[in-house]
């Protein structure tokens, strides 16, 4: 065995201990190597030949670099190798990249490091370019680089001893070729040089085409900042680093310098902007005014909208998104206003698809609490397990999954409305918590003991019959009575027939905005055929009817045959309903004098919808009056 220490620093300190000095070299020497150089997952000392030492403080003396050159049995250095520095052209990725054989963490020049997938990194860039344009997307990317680079230069400082400051620096970009970002040019130098550096498969560039296509300027803006972060940390003073050529844009190879601010000059100036932390700010500054824009240009399309839907229902004093020309929907919008103005808890019962919620929107909008939040929960469709954390909200730890403390729907709707829909639905459990909450008005959060104050309003909804449900003992009547303080219930859409055609207007006009086609209207058979069936599916059903109509009409008019099925089958209700076969004269009278009084007894209307002549239904008509004076 033979082991020759001269000149090293850590070596002389071993060997000043005296008379065990062998030994101490000896396990000194075997520390290091046991510590530093058996990778993990292999055994002994073979495997190793020429592998890097890695930096050890020993003894808190100093730190030793350099190659095991050759050993057999025990070991032998040359620490003379120990004694020189490294060289940019001694990196070697198997040493820069250490991998945890249980993964979890992989190191790369000795800090913790991840492996991203190149097309994740790709769709951050078109997210950012496409949410806050191309000028803040550069400007994150290049800060982030630049960065990455920086602290890139730290790493390897602290990791290797340097032959000189110059290998320090132009082991850049073979770090970065290593990382794989880039491919540098066989012969290539150094970006700092006159000739600068040629980087091929630039991973930045190759994302670029792929999410956005040729672009017209050169596109590596992360790779531009890292090379920046890392020179300028290394020569101690700031560079930047520009493409002048990019695969981005069509060029063969991206190609870069760096130089300084002064080197630059004013001809680059405003790409070295980017590099600027306040230059974020501006462009942030920018989307944020363009999303103002469009926020603008929204409402105003939105206000259009509205006044296309009061045209086509013709009348303004409905509220937004209910139709009431029906009695009973008349009244139900009156009480609805009446009671928004206070504060009372009011439920609202009425079949599925009868437009509950818009009667809780309607509650919302003409309260005093029309500025805060509308919130609503549909009760039914959260597991009985979940919906308290849901409602009440949860502490950290509260549960598995709970990794931090977050505030429930009760306090989020703080200061608005809060809607239950489907309360019908909540287990008995759930029905105690939520009395408690609305008798006190002060929640608990899930696995928390303080009790919070709540101020909103609570609006029920239900298609079930709680009275009913409260008699079988499924609903508390505790519960049943704080909630219907004001009990308001929507009719089906079969009880108000008035509605029908002015809801299925707006309803047609509504699909086609959304669907960009230009619909002028009902056919006559359409708008009968609508009157006809009985909706048990209610508004929900005539809103789906509608939007299948935009989607398969031929014309501008929603004919027959653009209606599903079962609405296209009904029939005149004088044989549907009776079930059984009556004069045909009967029936006739029937219909006539029913179509007459739909047109409001505008006989020239009527005639032309029975597709008969207006002289033979005056003559009808005459004799129906005949009729009805000889059978007083
Ligand atoms: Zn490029």
């Amino acid at each position: 065995m033979s082991v020759v220490l001269t000149r090293h620093p850590v070596a002389s300190a071993v060997t000043a201990n005296g008379a065990s000095a062998a030994k101490e070299r000896k396990s000194f020497l075997m520390s290091v190597v046991s510590a530093r150089f058996v990778p993990p997952g292999r055994s002994g000392l073979r495997t190793n030949l020429g592998a890097w030492l890695r930096p050890l403080d020993f003894d808190g003396a100093k730190r030793s670099y350099g190659p095991i050159h050759q050993y057999e049995k025990g070991v032998s250095i040359d620490l003379k190798q120990l004694e020189r520095g490294m060289r940019a052209e001694d990196l070697d990725h198997k040493e820069l990249l250490e991998l945890d054989p249980h993964g979890g963490v992989i190191r790369f020049a000795g800090q913790r490091a991840l492996l991203l997938d190149a097309v994740a990194m790709g769709l951050l860039r078109k997210y950012l370019v496409e949410n806050f344009g191309l000028a803040a997307a550069r400007a994150v990317l290049t800060q982030f680089g630049f960065a990455h680079g920086w602290r890139m230069a730290e790493a390897m400082g602290a990791e290797f001893k340097w032959d000189s400051d110059d290998d320090w620096r132009r082991a850049g970009p073979r770090i970065h070729t290593l990382e794989g970002l880039f491919r540098l040019e066989p012969g290539s130098t150094d970006p700092l040089s006159k000739a600068g550096s040629t980087l091929v498969a630039s991973y930045e560039a190759e994302q670029h085409l792929l999410h956005f296509g040729h672009a017209d300027a050169p596109m590596c803006w992360t790779i531009c900042g890292l090379t920046s972060g890392y020179i300028s940390r290394t020569a101690g003073k700031e560079v930047y680093a520009l493409e002048d050529r990019c695969l981005g844009k069509g060029d063969a190879a991206c190609h870069l310098l760096a130089r300084t601010k002064d080197e630059w000059g004013d001809e680059r100036g405003e790409e070295l902007r980017f590099f600027e932390a306040s230059r974020l700010k501006e462009c942030l500054d920018v989307s944020l005014r363009r999303v103002t824009d469009t926020l603008k240009k929204t409402e105003q399309k939105l206000e259009a909208h509205r006044r296309t839907l009061v045209r086509v229902a013709g009348g303004g004093e409905e509220p937004f998104g209910i139709i009431a020309k029906s009695p009973p929907m008349r009244q139900l919008v009156d009480l609805a206003r009446r009671v928004a103005k206070v504060d009372s808890t009011v439920l609202i019962g009425g079949e599925s698809g009868s437009g509950k919620e818009r009667i809780a929107r309607l509650l919302h909008d003409e309260s005093t609490r029309a500025t805060g939040p509308f919130i609503a929960v549909n009760c039914g469709a959260i597991a009985e397990t979940l919906l308290e954390a849901e409602l009440f909200g949860h502490a950290r730890g509260a549960f598995t999954g709970a990794t931090h403390d977050r505030p429930g729907l009760f306090e989020a709707a703080s200061s608005g409305t809060l809607l239950l829909d489907e309360v019908g639905e909540v287990s008995p459990g759930m029905q105690v918590k939520l009395l408690r909450a609305l008798q006190e008005r002060e929640i608990r959060r899930v696995g928390e003991n303080k009790s919070r104050k709540v101020d909103l309003r609570i609006v029920a909804a239900t298609n079930r019959d709680l009275a009913e449900a409260v008699t079988n003992g499924t609903f508390r009547q505790d519960l049943y009575y704080r909630l219907k303080v004001v009990e308001l219930r929507v009719p089906p859409l079969r009880e108000r027939r008035d509605d029908i055609l002015p809801l299925a207007r707006v309803l047609l006009a509504e699909a086609a905005l959304r669907m960009k086609r230009k619909m002028t209207g009902l056919a006559p058979a359409t708008a009968d055929q609508l009157l006809r069936y009985d909706w048990p599916g209610n508004v929900r059903e005539l809103e789906n009817t509608m939007e299948r109509a935009v989607a398969l009409a031929r014309g501008a008019r929603v004919e027959v045959e653009d209606l599903p099925e079962e609405i296209r089958v009904v029939m005149p209700k004088p044989v549907a309903i009776t079930g059984k076969v009556r004069p045909l004269a009967e029936v006739e009278k029937e219909y006539i004098l029913a179509a007459l009084d739909l047109n409001g007894g505008n006989q020239t209307h009527t005639a032309e919808q029975l597709q008969i002549g207006s002289a033979t239904l005056y003559r009808k008509l005459k004799t129906y009056r005949v009729d009805a004076a000889t059978s007083k």
